[in-house]
């Protein structure tokens, strides 16, 4: 019910006014278990990117708050580190049945503000649901280790403890999903969180807070704070914040990596993408193109594991026109109406760049194949929308070959073969993402070994591993040592301590004090 509420209270209530015209509900800040408004006086206009229309304002938390969250987390931390391992699991086990259960609200509050379809918002929030069904094993995650009889009645031991406070700064493209990545995991090994969700859509993440009340989650476990540069660089600075995990482009990844390792933060940091799949003439022809085209431009591009640029190896090259004939049908509308394919992106800024890069492609030498720009889509005039669109006769060399589109564009390529293509993808600096396309186990062998990327597909055109493994995007798309989620998520939240232990049923009476390093 409370679920509902928030829902209500954020879609449709008016607590400010900013246009006379315009009511729209503030974004509240989650802090010491309690939603509340902001005293702030900067406020950042969210509008729904299929009409433009400001759907909330967003609050700058001031520096006053920010402090409030991250005391409320250090307060909470002893009481649930001390929690019983099953008691934390309990509230994992009701967290995803609450999930679940609200399935539809989460999906509807991705769609409001971020754009894309409802099917591929429930998606978001599914994989990011995998994750918390995944804490649910944490009484075998958080195992340490032991060795008896490591010398004469000696044994050693390692326990997982938490960190203490830990934070996370997200971006826009899954608001469900990468959230998710993030809190959970950290608080399962029995950490407290404050969470900067992207300030483009953070809707969704309040939902998830509320529900993680709901579940049991204490007072002051879980914070939520708002806002974009001055926020995160609290974050980064903040003494009482042992690990900062971040997800986003290179440009505030590297920046926040740098920051928050300075003051001798753990730092995991998921940057950018350029993905490359590699279609071998041997490849099955009809579910090779149908698989590219729904990773090219699923979720209108926004999706740092879409496969954005496209090899064609050898004979294969004959196909390009058929990616244009599958890539034309796909619907182009808001992420609510029936039918839509892909939704909005995220702003007109957004937009701006994503035309803009699509030009640099026309003016340095590329061909147009399909033109997305000027898709008109009836009754959301006003929109972020671009059309799938393929740029062809691309070089390496080529700005919309460099840099990250994040747009439904597809970037192709040609190579004579295997090599070349698996030479091109390892020249690329980003190593987020790829996948091979071939009937061939041999090939495929070859290209799993040979290629620098740190997620592989074989006929699996977005291979995002399931939360028992872990997220391995490497070079540039990563920085840090461990990843998110599965084991390494586990050792990112936890450190070790090893116990080394002697106990006898005799004491051995020492004639003099052993100097030397005991070995
Ligand atoms: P973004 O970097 O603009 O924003 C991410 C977060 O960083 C936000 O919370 C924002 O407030 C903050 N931020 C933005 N600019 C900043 C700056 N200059 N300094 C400090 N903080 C800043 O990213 P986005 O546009 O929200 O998301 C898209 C990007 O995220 C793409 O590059 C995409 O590839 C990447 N991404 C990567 C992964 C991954 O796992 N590798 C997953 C999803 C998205």
């Amino acid at each position: 019910v409370k679920m509902i509420l928030l829902f209500f209270i954020q879609n449709f209530f008016s607590t400010s006014t900013r246009c006379a015209s315009v009511p729209v509900a503030n974004t509240k800040l989650f802090i010491d278990g309690k939603f509340i408004d902001s005293t702030t006086d900067k406020w950042i206009d969210l509008h729904n990117p299929a009409t433009n229309e400001v759907i909330t304002r967003v609050p700058e938390a001031t520096q006053d708050e920010m402090f409030a969250a991250v005391a409320a987390a250090k307060r909470a931390f002893r009481g649930w580190a001390d929690s019983s391992v099953l008691h934390r699991q309990q509230i994992m086990f009701k967290y995803q049945q609450l999930i679940k259960d609200n399935m539809k609200e989460l999906a509807e509050s991705i769609t409001k503000e971020q754009g894309k379809t409802l099917a591929d918002a429930e998606g978001d929030v599914m994989r990011g649901l995998q994750v918390v069904e995944h804490c649910c094993s944490i009484t075998n995650l958080n195992l340490g280790e032991t060795m008896t009889s490591v010398a004469k009645d000696m044994d050693t031991l390692t326990y997982r403890y938490p960190l203490g406070v830990c934070a996370g700064i997200t971006p826009f493209n899954f608001p469900a999903m990468i959230p998710l990545w993030m809190f959970p995991m950290a608080m399962v090994c029995g950490n407290t969180y404050v969470l900067k969700p992207s300030e483009r859509d953070p809707g969704c993440t309040m939902l998830l807070a509320q529900l993680a009340q709901d579940a049991g989650v204490p007072d002051g476990a879980l914070n939520v704070i708002h806002g974009a540069h001055d926020a995160v660089n609290f974050v980064c600075d903040n003494p009482d914040i042992r690990a900062v995990s971040f997800v986003g482009s290179n440009q505030a990844g590297e920046y926040i990596y740098d920051r928050a390792t300075k003051t001798g933060k753990r730092v995991q940091s998921n940057m950018g993408a350029k993905n490359h799949g590699i279609i071998m003439p041997d490849a099955a022809k009809e579910n090779t193109l149908n698989q590219l085209t729904g990773a090219a431009f699923g979720a209108a591009g926004q999706r740092c594991m879409a496969l954005s640029t496209v090899v064609f190896v050898g004979e294969s090259k004959e196909w390009i026109t058929d990616i244009k004939e599958r890539a034309e049908k796909l619907t182009v509308n808001a992420g609510d109406q029936a039918g839509a394919d892909l939704g909005p992106l995220i702003s007109p800024e957004a937009k701006d760049r994503v035309c803009r890069l699509i030009q640099s492609g026309v003016d340095e030498g590329a061909n147009i194949l399909l033109d997305g720009r000027n898709v008109n889509v009836k009754g959301y005039e006003n929109g972020n929308f671009v059309g799938p669109t393929i740029i062809t006769n691309v070089t390496t060399d080529m700005t919309c070959y460099r840099e990250e589109i994040f747009g439904p564009v597809l970037v192709v390529l040609e190579a004579d073969t295997l090599d070349d293509a698996i030479n091109i993808t390892n020249a690329n600096p980003y190593g987020n993402g790829t996948a091979i396309f071939t009937r061939s186990g041999a090939t495929a062998r070859k290209f799993i070994n040979d290629i620098d990327v740190g997620q592989v597909g074989v006929n699996v055109p977005i291979p995002v591993p399931l939360p028992m493994f872990s997220f391995t995007g490497s070079r540039a798309s990563f920085r840090g040592d461990t990843h998110f989620y599965g084991k390494e998520g586990i050792q990112f939240y936890t450190q070790l301590k090893t116990i080394t232990q002697l106990w006898r049923e005799e004491d051995v009476e020492h004639s003099k004090p052993a100097v030397a390093m005991p070995v």
